[in-house]
């Protein structure tokens, strides 16, 4: 048995090491050869670390690179799987990479991003120290079907997590609604108020209680079926959060500054990444950092230092002009870079690359289900805007029947073409790609600009 342990560790390495030889990351391969050897080698590998299983529809990879920084500003030491590999042979192959030979881990600490149907085996292995669920939202993109399908699947990887403390989104109806069925732990985190000065109507994904199916009614919201939620016919409510975002003190195009209570207690904390939605990811940061003993003030601390990961708001080099990339995978993900695109100071430069290659999703349709209407009220604050990639056309379409100025509407479908018309002005540029079209963008900007492969 060690035996096969030493052998699938080394045959994952070996596989990893020749696939970067060859200039190819993040693929799934390593943690394959590595199952195929020894099919339980997770539990083996992750005996001994202190596993953060971060799961949810939106912010996983925002809010693994927050709890990264915390655990860095505690001094603690850990890996984590950074490349977006977050199935299971993605997590099996970053814990090899971080084991010695013999199995023995080589961090205290692992921060592990879960995909949510994979969270189920991840966890039963892992048997993790925190979850953390960063909200429930409907995927149209998503492979593995509807809401309550993923609450299910959150909720099968918490109860494979006996001895975790539970770190939930307590404006998420859904994701709360887990704490009734487990006997973990649970510290629940949220934001007391709205955060957006003006903000897209939406159809919620649980407009009703889940509970007794009355219609919820709302204190106040904050985007999708996030806010004050309580059923006024079977009492279930948002619970009171431990960590609670009380004031939006500040909000720029770089970062925002939020007023915190945790535990009682008021502090100001810095958010290094803006977008309103970025504000819940802080605190479910600070809520896996009470979970873990590490003090508030650390915490906030490590907001102020979080740089933006693979596509989350991610600065790209574009010459001298500012430009930020957000990877989108569906219509909630979508209507908050609207969000925040509508609530930036200045000026700025729309691009939306609209893909359908397998790993966009065939269907394009789900572009409907996004208010693109906000931008024709957003006046001259919009530059222009610009459609591109495989299905610019159909995304002008939508465009124009949401009413979006035709002399503001560039149709460019064309990648080369594109990075030379947002470099060749002066606003800040906003980038919104569907999957692929963010892999292909990147690999030009970094060929024309320079620009880090993403597994590194
Ligand atoms: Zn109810």
């Amino acid at each position: 048995m060690k035996l096969r342990i030493i052998f699938s560790i080394i045959a994952s390495r070996l596989t990893r090491f020749g696939l970067r030889i060859l200039g190819r990351g993040g693929t799934a391969l390593p943690g394959k050869v590595a199952l195929k050897i020894c099919p339980d080698i997770l539990r083996t590998l992750a005996r001994d670390v202190k596993t953060i299983v971060i799961t949810g529809t939106n912010g996983k990879t925002t809010s693994s690179r927050i709890v990264e920084q915390i655990l860095t500003e505690a001094g603690l030491s850990y890996f984590a799987n950074r490349s977006g590999a977050n199935l299971i042979q993605g997590i099996v192959a970053e814990f090899a990479m971080h084991s010695k030979v013999t199995g023995k881990p080589k961090c205290d600490y692992a921060v592990i991003e879960c995909d949510e149907a994979a969270s189920v085996m991840v966890c039963k292995y892992i048997n993790p120290v925190v979850v953390l669920v960063t909200n429930i939202f409907g995927d149209q993109l998503d492979r593995f079907g509807d809401v309550m399908n993923t609450l299910e699947n959150v909720k099968a990887g918490i109860k494979n997590s006996p001895s975790a403390v539970i770190c939930l989104n307590a404006d998420c109806s859904l994701s709360a609604s887990i704490a009734r069925e487990i006997e973990n732990q649970v510290i629940f985190y949220g934001v007391d108020t709205e955060i957006y000065r003006e903000r897209i109507p939406e159809v919620s994904d649980a407009a009703h209680c889940i509970f007794c199916k009355a219609r919820y009614e709302y204190d106040y919201s904050t985007y999708g079926h996030l806010g004050g939620f309580n059923c006024p016919k079977c009492g279930y409510k948002r619970p009171q959060p431990r960590v609670a975002v009380g004031k939006i003190l500040n909000q720029s195009a770089d970062s925002t500054t939020v007023e915190m209570l945790v535990d009682g207690e008021t502090l100001v904390a810095c958010i290094s990444i803006p977008g309103g939605y970025n504000i819940y990811n802080a605190a479910a940061g600070m809520a896996v950092a009470l979970a873990l003993g590490i003090s508030k003030d650390a915490a906030a601390r490590a907001l102020a230092g979080v740089e933006s990961g693979f596509g989350r708001m991610e600065k790209l080099p574009l010459g001298g002009v500012s430009a930020r990339m957000i990877l989108v995978k569906n219509p909630a993900g979508c209507n908050q870079v609207l969000n925040f695109l509508s609530n930036m100071d200045g000026q700025a430069l729309f691009v939306i690359c609209l893909n359908d290659n397998v790993g966009d999703g065939r269907d394009v349709s789900w572009i409907w289900d996004v208010s693109f209407e906000i931008l024709g009220t957003m006046g001259d604050r919009l530059s222009g805007v610009i459609a591109s990639g495989i299905r610019a056309h159909e995304m002008a379409l939508r465009l124009k029947y949401a009413g979006l100025p035709v002399e503001k509407l560039r149709v460019i479908p064309d990648y080369d073409q594109l990075i030379d018309a947002m470099a060749g002005q002066d606003k800040p540029v906003v980038i919104m790609p569907t999957y692929s079209a963010m892999m292909e963008l990147r690999e030009k900007i970094a060929g024309k600009y320079g620009l880090k492969d993403f597994w590194e």
